[in-house]
């Protein structure tokens, strides 16, 4: 299923999340673009990245 895992949204702008576009992820794996990121709209941020790092990372 990890097609379906890749097509996530993220939850402010409701896009689609490119492999390059540059992202927060937050304690319970909430992932936001970082241009969309403010304070209060995730948790406490864990790691940021790009997209497809973030993602290799939680398949490891
Ligand atoms: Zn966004």
């Amino acid at each position: 299923m990890e097609n379906d895992f890749d097509r996530i949204k993220c939850p402010d702008c409701k896009r689609f999340f490119k492999n390059k576009d540059r992202v927060f992820i937050d304690e319970i794996n909430t992932i936001i673009h970082q241009k969309c990121y403010a304070p209060g709209k995730i948790l406490e941020v864990k790691d940021n990245g790009t997209y497809k790092d973030i993602l290799t990372k939680l398949h490891e």
